[in-house]
């Protein structure tokens, strides 16, 4: 495979699929279209982030002018069976709305970081603010409640703790919660302590131990994070309780706009 004619700039810690996209638009056709046409196996289409096969892992860094190392270090193929789990692939993005404006700005088109898609992070690397689900824009604003302020700071200390799980390095004395449980990996799947497995049970979908982190929205990841975080069983509580609190002002706020809506329909009909 030689290389394409045009090749889009990599952002440092960019998503292949984001770079590939780019790199495609500037040929007029789409990813599929591009990789297709290079021969990929059908499992690197499926989820190139996370199942590139390696013969195709030289395709696309002869194709991008670029290496094997840089074509694998933009995917989540490291993570092996942890990525079920730990990065998201369904749902509304994640993503640092600020560092969108700016690397759009710059490429003229929509770069995705690599970081965003993982479902233990609550901070975006390359600014530092605070990550945003799409279509939950509002929690972001409420986040700079001052209450809010302990979550956030126990929660980034969670997301520390699970991911220096990931990358195995269980023995950290910091990893030890005020309970005296420990997250760990079990089965191929990171396994939360115990007390946040209870407290938040039904949230974490698949199965009462499996911490499906990737598939909570993000306002739900910030409170299990924070428990997982929190140097007391109070403050796990706390943020517990500041997440049914969230949720019900969500579903009031929800109803009200509904009813605003109603209404407006209503008048201009008249
Ligand atoms: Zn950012």
């Amino acid at each position: 495979m030689s290389a394409l004619p045009l090749t889009a700039r990599k952002e440092p810690g960019e998503l292949l699929s984001s770079w590939l996209d780019r790199t495609a638009a500037l040929h007029r056709v789409s990813r599929l279209h591009l990789l297709t046409w290079a021969g990929c196996s059908p499992r690197s289409l499926r989820a190139i982030d996370e199942t590139l096969v390696d013969d195709d892992v030289r395709v696309i860094a002869s194709m991008l002018r670029s290496s094997a190392e840089e074509v694998l270090a933009s995917t989540h193929r490291w993570l092996g069976r942890l990525s079920t789990g730990l990065v998201r692939r369904r749902g509304r993005e994640v993503e640092c709305r600020r560092c969108l404006v700016e690397l759009r700005r710059q490429h003229g088109a929509v770069v995705r970081m690599k970081h965003w898609r993982e479902g233990w992070r609550i901070l975006c690397e390359r600014c530092g603010g605070v990550l945003t689900q799409q279509g939950e824009e509002d929690f972001d604003a409420e986040l700079r409640w001052s209450w809010y302020a302990p979550v956030v700071r126990n929660a980034h200390r969670g997301s520390e703790l699970v991911a220096a799980v990931v990358r195995g390095e269980h023995r950290l004395p910091a990893i030890s919660t005020s309970s005296g449980e420990e997250l760990s990996v079990r089965h191929g799947a990171p396994v939360l302590p115990g007390f946040v497995t209870s407290m938040f049970g039904s949230k974490l979908t698949s199965g009462p131990k499996g911490a499906t982190l990737a598939n909570l929205s993000f306002p739900c990841r910030i409170f299990v994070l924070a428990a997982t975080g929190a140097r007391s069983s109070a403050e796990a509580e706390w943020a517990r309780h500041l997440l049914r609190v969230w949720e019900v002002n969500r579903k009031l706020g929800r109803e009200a706009d509904k009813r605003r809506r109603r209404k407006r329909g209503k008048s201009q009909s008249q």
